[in-house]
């Protein structure tokens, strides 16, 4: 029975005895870095096949996810579900599997050791194997305005920042998935949505597209860049420009949002584990990296199919090799 329900206080029941401090406890079977879908999958399977497993979930718990709209295409929900609240139901499962989940961000690593070192600001913690799960952060235009302007009109995540826009003129940048499902949901604020892309098709799915393409509100400009935003304390205006005529069009729009893919987050691990030539981690056996008990999850690697089941298939895959590994190193 629960002391609440006993009439007798917890208070009066409270250990008297001088208290010593706890120790963080910092050593752990698997040190899981990232929680997006592949880390908490590698979290679940890790935890229930019976190793202490730590998952460093960084300062935005979630990954991509958390700044995504409805997610029609998880299986098990059959009405969708929003990514946000997908994150949070995979985050509450890994720790009713035991698995340790701390908010905080890994800054260095050392892999050189046969205990890996994973370093926070505060913190040093030791994993007998590790898998990366870091995923990929949005990419930028490389504009002057967009620095000025970021979080004043320029922004990454339409979900978290649409509902600003109500009523207005916006821009989305970019031809894929990402772009067009943004696209779509802004139109739910926006009086129209111009639609930038540097090409003349779209590399979205078919069923995207087409829902954009019947959809009233969203203009589309092919083959065109944006090579200015302007504004005053906030944007105003973007110019873009058509790179097969060299069409200047001054647009006044309230916001723009930048959806053209992604960098893998994989600075921290550059001097240690191979890289491809855009940064992601290139596995040398099955999810292992060049370093043996070091393994990589989801869109840190995977420039290909870069999908929540997808990750979290990695994330399972990688806890399977982290299981064989251990079983035959111990
Ligand atoms: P993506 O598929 O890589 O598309 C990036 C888009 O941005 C491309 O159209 C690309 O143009 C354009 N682009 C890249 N760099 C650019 C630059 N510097 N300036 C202007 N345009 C630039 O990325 P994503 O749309 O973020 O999608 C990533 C993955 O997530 C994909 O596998 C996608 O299927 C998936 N996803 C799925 C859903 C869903 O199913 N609900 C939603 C979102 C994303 P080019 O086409 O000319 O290369």
């Amino acid at each position: 029975m629960m002391a609440a329900d006993s009439g007798v206080s917890v208070l009066e029941n409270e250990d008297k005895s001088p208290k010593i401090p706890e120790k963080k406890k910092t050593e752990f079977d698997v040190v899981i870095i990232g929680a997006g879908p592949s880390g908490y999958t590698a979290g679940i399977y890790c935890s229930r096949a019976g190793y202490d497993t730590l998952i460093l979930s960084g300062i935005l718990p979630g990954g991509q996810l958390v700044n995504t709209t409805e997610v029609e295409n998880y299986p098990g929900f059959e009405k969708g579900i929003m990514g946000p609240d997908l994150m949070i139901e995979m985050r509450k499962q890994t720790q009713r599997m035991g698995t340790t989940i701390i908010d905080d961000e890994a800054v260095d690593v050392d892999f050189r050791s046969s205990t890996f070192k994973i370093l926070t600001g505060s913190e040093e913690y030791e994993g007998r194997a590790v898998i990366i799960a870091t995923g990929a952060n949005p990419r930028k235009l490389g504009l002057e305005g967009e620095k000025t302007f970021a979080g004043k009109g320029v922004s990454y995540c339409a979900t978290c920042d649409g509902p600003f826009f109500r009523n207005q003129e916006l821009i989305v940048v970019g031809g894929g998935d990402s772009a067009i499902e943004e696209a779509t949901f802004l139109t739910k604020f926006a009086t129209r949505v111009h639609l930038v892309h540097r090409r003349k098709e779209l590399r979205a799915s078919k069923v995207m597209q087409e829902r954009a393409f019947n959809n009233e509100k969203i203009k589309f400009h092919w083959d065109s860049e944006v090579i200015n935003i302007k504004g005053d304390q906030k944007m105003q205006q973007a110019v873009i420009k058509n790179i097969k005529t060299n069409e200047e069009t001054a647009l006044d729009v309230g916001g723009l949002f930048v959806a053209i893919g992604h960098q893998p987050n994989t600075k921290l691990f550059k001097n240690q584990i191979d890289l491809d030539d855009e940064d992601y981690i290139i596995l040398k056996n099955k999810t292992q990296t060049n370093i043996e008990g070091v393994f990589a999850a989801g869109d840190v690697h995977d420039r290909t199919y870069r999908q929540a089941i997808t990750a979290a298939g990695f994330g399972c895959m990688a806890a399977i090799d982290v299981d064989k590994y251990l079983t035959e190193n111990s």
